[in-house]
């Protein structure tokens, strides 16, 4: 199965994709994790990709459908995968579309931004392997440690809160436009982000058609 997950920055799509991910035992795919990992390795794409995702707008499609192409046609994508963080355009859907990617679903995860604005506080990424956190809904085992790699856990640079109102601005100039595009190929499923992070996961399963 292939699956896109859309939302707002800190609607928790990426929570949400990994979850299915490990049920569906097929590879997550954050564009988000892949461009900060070739900005902390310094790569000419990952240096330009920085300073974009620093000040909350998009990386460039050309630069983002490329890593996404190299990544899809990795073996462990044969049985499916789950796009999350991509596409995040129009023209990174027509991309995709013009590859001859079959997309099953396409599962939005939907809040308020209100509500986004006070999450993204207290959202915390492992700086080794990118799994996220938050303090209240998701906290890791022990405090600033990550579960899944004993790595430390840390605020992103794109996690202030001027930066998450930029972010937020590009949510809904540039990617909110992809609802109506796949709800026009009939493949748009929206679940309403709950309180509680375990809720929105039994929603998003049952979108998924896995229970
Ligand atoms: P995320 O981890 O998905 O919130 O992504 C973090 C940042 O990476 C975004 O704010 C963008 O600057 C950049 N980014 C990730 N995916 C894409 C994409 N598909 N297109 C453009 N920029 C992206």
């Amino acid at each position: 199965m292939n699956l896109i997950f859309l939302g707002a920055p800190g609607a928790g799509k990426g929570t949400q994709a990994e979850v299915v991910s490990d049920t569906l035992s097929i590879p997550q795919i954050s564009t988000g994790n892949i461009l900060r990992e070739a900005a902390k390795n310094g790569t000419e794409y990952g240096v330009k990709a920085k300073a974009a995702m620093d000040a909350g707008e998009l990386v460039s499609d050309e630069i983002v459908i490329g890593i996404l192409k190299e990544r899809i046609a990795e073996d462990d994508c044969k049985k499916g995968f789950i796009l999350d963080g991509f596409p995040r355009t129009v023209a990174q859907a027509e991309a995709l579309d013009a590859m001859n990617v079959q997309i099953d679903k396409v599962i939005e995860i939907s809040v308020a931004d209100e509500k986004i604005k006070q999450r993204l506080g207290g959202r915390r990424v492992c700086q080794g392997c990118g799994a996220s956190y938050h303090v209240e809904y998701k906290p890791s085992k022990v405090e600033g440690i990550c579960d899944k790699c004993g790595d430390k856990t840390i605020i992103r640079k794109d996690d202030q809160p001027e930066v998450v109102l930029d972010r937020l601005k590009t949510y809904h100039e540039k990617t909110a436009p992809l609802k109506d595009y796949y709800a026009a190929q009939g493949k748009l499923v929206t679940v309403e982000g709950q309180e509680e992070v375990a809720d929105t996961t039994k929603l998003t399963l049952a979108a998924v058609g896995v229970q």
